[in-house]
C-alpha cells in the first residue's frame, strides 16, 4: 500500500509503497477514508520529539474496518470507525485506575505492523501510521461511529475534538453553572468551548487574537469573546465574572 513516509526530519514526506502486515491478536485493520494533519504530526516530522526514521505519522483518522485479528470483540468488517492514537492495554496500573489515555504499557513503534518494502524498520508513528491507505492498530484505538458523518469531519474526533472536549469534561470537570475562560480559539480551544457548553457552563468566555476565531467560538457555544490584543483583556474577563 501507499503511505506518506518521513525519511528526514524537516523534509517533505514522500508518497511511496510500504508493507503493512495483517492484524495480529487484538488488532484491527482500517481502510483510511480521511486523516487530519494534527500539529503533533508536524512536530514529529520536524524532529521535535525524536523517534526512529523512516516513519509514517498520522493519528487523526476515520475509515472502515477491513480486517480483524483474533480476539477482537465489538467490531465487524465494514464498520465505520475512528482510528486514534489512544492505545491502552487495559490491565496496567493507570488503565486499571480508570485512566486508559495514559496507559503505562510500552509499545515499540519501530517494530509495529509497518516495514519498508525490503523488510526494514518503518516507525508506526504515534502508534497509528494513518498517513496511508490503511493502518493496523490495537482494538483499543478503534471506536465505532455512525456511517453518515462526512469522513473529513469525523476524523477530527480522533484527536482535536476529544482533546478539547476532554479538557473540559474530564480534566477541568466543569460543573453546571460555572464560568469558563478559554484562551485560544483554535482547533482544540473551540472544542474546549464546546465541552464547556456540554457541561452546562454559564458564561463561556473565549479569548483570542483573531476576531474571526472569536466569531467561530460563538458558534461552538461561547457566550462572550474578548480580543487578546485589546487593552488589559483580563479586566474585561473579570468584569464578566464578578471579579473572580
Ligand atoms: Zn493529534
Ligand atoms: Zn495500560
Amino acid at each position: 500500500m501507499k503511505a506518506a513516509v518521513c525519511h528526514a526530519f524537516g523534509e517533505p514526506l514522500k508518497i511511496e509503497e510500504v508493507n503493512l502486515r495483517p492484524p495480529l491478536k487484538g488488532e484491527v485493520e482500517v481502510k483510511i477514508a480521511a486523516c487530519a494533519i494534527c500539529h503533533s504530526d508536524i512536530l514529529f516530522a520536524e524532529g521535535a520529539w525524536g523517534g526512529t526514521l523512516p516513519a509514517v505519522y498520522g493519528h487523526e483518522a476515520a475509515g472502515t474496518v477491513v480486517a480483524i485479528g483474533e480476539g477482537v470483540t465489538g467490531l465487524e468488517i465494514g464498520d465505520t470507525v475512528l482510528a486514534t492514537l489512544l492505545r491502552s492495554c487495559g490491565h496496567c496500573a493507570t488503565c486499571g485506575g480508570g485512566h486508559p489515555a495514559i496507559c503505562e504499557t510500552k509499545y515499540d513503534r519501530a517494530h509495529g505492523p509497518l516495514t519498508t518494502l525490503d523488510g526494514g524498520v518503518l516507525e508506526h508513528g504515534l502508534d497509528t501510521g494513518a498517513f496511508a491507505e490503511r493502518c493496523v492498530v490495537d482494538q483499543s484505538q478503534v471506536v465505532k461511529i455512525p456511517n453518515d458523518i462526512p469522513m473529513e469531519s469525523a476524523c477530527l474526533l480522533s484527536c482535536g475534538v476529544i482533546t478539547g472536549v476532554g479538557a473540559a469534561t474530564n480534566t477541568a470537570q466543569i460543573r453546571p453553572g460555572a464560568n469558563v475562560v478559554v484562551i485560544g480559539a483554535g482547533g482544540v480551544g473551540l472544542n474546549a468551548i464546546q465541552g464547556a457548553a456540554i457541561c452546562g457552563a454559564a458564561k463561556i468566555i473565549a479569548v483570542d487574537l483573531s476576531q474571526e476565531k472569536l466569531d467561530t467560538a460563538m458558534e461552538f457555544g461561547a457566550t462572550h469573546g474578548i480580543l487578546a490584543s485589546s487593552d488589559k483583556p483580563y479586566r474585561a474577563v473579570k468584569a464578566l465574572t464578578g471579579g473572580r
